[in-house]
């Protein structure tokens, strides 16, 4: 792979960021009047009146102890979209660069591009959702600057293969970003412990799924710390609230909560699973390593509306090339799940019915 700053966008290598009043100053002192901040407090009951710190130091910090990275290797963002868009904008010249994803997958690195006028090359994965590496590695050129690999991959479940990404990392001329917003569900350890070895890697993690925090909006970037500060450089300035700041060192510091949510959502994973297995009704439940599980239905459009008809909604993913015909489900709580089961049983006497 090229040197990072040779994968940037040339305009943004003597960038010149907004400098704002806590980066020119950020030490101790009595009186702060180099912001325009209201002294006096705020409109609600707890103060929010001074601009948040702009880099998340503290939440960094404990953040790089669970995760056994250095603070300088994280950027956070206003949730993994965010720094989705920015790794787009840093490194893709409109009309000129291009990115590459592996459909069927998440769908905010088509929109990103798309929003930022950036092209988009699909290479579908293999028929059990793997990446074809020697397809990707034969499309690739100078101006491939971004891979976006998904694992667990949304909405199929399944991780993608090490060896694979581990090709793609050494052979991809640009950057590979691995997505792991579903990694605590999983049964394998992050590619974050491989960031020394590879330059070229961005990890992606979140707080809107295990932590149960997507109403905070907290998206996480593992990279080498040169990338970081490219991001960094480019970012909004006070990206991340106080709030959220706030909130996420509250839940670290719960993460033995966290640990059992995800223990309770396994075994359901495990119970729902084996449950849709045995239903008539169910053509395929695929392998996850996800808090959802994505199954294969004669007519999902119809099992779709009528999921919705009964008040349970499920993501129809129907259209979508290679998963025709499937749902994706997320794994809720026991009641729901079991709702969703006794749904599932009643269908077909209901379809019979109809037909009658
Ligand atoms: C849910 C999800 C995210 C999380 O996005 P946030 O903006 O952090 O909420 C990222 N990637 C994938 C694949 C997801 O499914």
């Amino acid at each position: 792979m090229a040197d990072i700053r040779q994968l940037l966008r040339p305009h943004l290598l003597n960038l010149v960021p907004y400098a704002s009043a806590r980066d020119e100053f950020s030490g101790e002192a009595a009186i702060f009047l180099d912001a325009n901040e209201n002294p006096l407090g705020s409109a609600t009951a707890e103060s929010y009146n001074r601009y948040p710190d702009p880099y998340q130091y503290q939440v960094k910090r404990m953040l790089a102890k669970i995760k056994c990275v250095k603070h300088e290797q994280i950027f956070l963002g206003n949730g993994s979209d965010e720094a989705i868009d920015l790794l787009i904008r840093a490194f893709c010249e409109p009309g000129k660069d291009h990115i590459i994803i592996l459909p069927p997958t998440y769908g905010m690195y088509k929109v990103s591009a798309d929003v930022n006028n950036v092209a988009v090359r699909e290479l579908l994965l293999t028929a059990d959702y793997q990446p074809r590496v020697d397809n990707i590695l034969e499309a690739a050129n100078e101006n491939s600057k971004i891979l976006f690999l998904c694992s667990p991959n949304n909405p199929t479940g399944n991780l993608q293969d090490r060896e694979a990404i581990r090709q793609l990392l050494e052979g991809f001329p640009g950057l590979v970003v691995v997505d792991e917003a579903y990694i605590d569900f999983a049964k394998v350890g992050s590619w974050a412990e491989k960031l020394a070895e590879h330059p070229n890697l961005v990890v992606l993690q979140t707080f809107s799924k295990a932590w149960g925090l997507a109403a905070l909006r907290l998206g996480i970037a593992f990279a080498s710390p040169e990338l970081i500060s490219i991001l960094n450089k480019i970012k909004p300035p006070y990206n991340v609230s106080e709030l959220t700041q706030d909130k996420a060192i509250e839940a670290m510091r719960s993460y033995d909560k966290m640990q059992l949510q995800v223990q309770v959502i396994l075994h359901e994973r495990r119970q729902l699973l084996a449950a849709l297995e045995a239903l008539p009704l169910i053509e395929k439940v695929y392998p996850t390593d996800a808090n959802f599980v994505m199954v294969k239905v004669p007519a999902a459009r119809q099992v779709y509306a009528f999921l919705v008809d009964k008040g349970i909604i499920v993501r129809d993913r129907s259209r979508v090339a290679l998963c025709e015909g499937c749902l994706r489900i997320t794994i809720g709580t026991p009641a729901e799940n079991e709702q969703l089961l006794q749904e599932f049983a009643a269908y077909p006497a209901i379809a019979a019915a109809a037909e009658a």
